[in-house]
């Protein structure tokens, strides 16, 4: 499957913010944010240009995207999936793409990046109601029972993230039970769950010219 395989944290000083796309990376000095906080490119900083309407529309989209992992088609059919469910597309958008298992498997503090958590979902790591899904992209649903496979418990990256857990509070619309290691979606998340500083309503504006 196709997506980004550059540096990580180059995109942290395109978005101007840490993604935390490689973890705990953007915790440290390693990201390369901290250490050259303006864009990439080979101008070096630069007055930070005055963005058009596009040009802030784009960027927002372009933080999601990242953010989740996600490149421009399937991007778009979530838009159009959100477009046809009521109420608000902005809303909708995001409540799909938190609701990707890759995502679900990060939050619930099973790997320490989306990254990390997509593959341990391709490689057929994680179970859905007790069956295998392979597929990053599913999206779950109210009552769905998310665990990894028995020997998964072991695996020093999962123990890892597991330690770490405290850095990634779990959100309301998750439980975690810690004895049975099974995580389960309590209600579909809201806007009101997603913290990152996304403006929804310009990849609206963005998809609706
Ligand atoms: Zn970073």
């Amino acid at each position: 499957m196709a997506r980004y395989t550059g540096p990580k944290c180059r995109l942290c000083r395109r978005e101007g913010m840490q993604l935390f796309l490689k973890g705990e990376r953007c915790y440290t000095e390693k990201c390369s944010l901290k250490r050259r906080p303006y864009p990439p490119g080979i101008h070096g900083p630069v007055k930070k240009p005055r963005l058009s309407i596009y040009g802030l529309q784009l960027r927002e989209k372009q933080k999601a995207k990242r953010i989740y992992g996600v490149l421009e088609r399937q991007f778009r059919r979530y838009f159009e999936m959100a477009r046809k469910m009521t109420g608000n597309t902005g809303e909708n958008l995001l409540s799909i793409l938190e609701r990707r298992l890759d995502n679900v498997v990060y939050r619930l503090g099973f790997a320490i990046s989306r990254s990390q958590a997509r593959e341990l979902v391709s490689h057929g790591h994680v179970l859905v109601n007790g069956r295998k899904v392979d597929i990053p992209s599913y999206l779950v649903k109210e009552g769905d029972v998310v665990t990894l496979k028995e020997k998964m418990w072991e695996n020093s990256f999962v123990k890892y993230a597991l330690q770490r857990k405290d850095l990634r509070p779990l959100p309301e619309w998750l439980s975690f039970d810690p004895n049975k290691k099974e995580g389960r979606i309590l209600r579909l998340p809201e806007r009101k769950d997603i913290v990152y500083p996304i403006q929804e309503s310009l990849i609206v504006e963005l998809y609706s010219k």
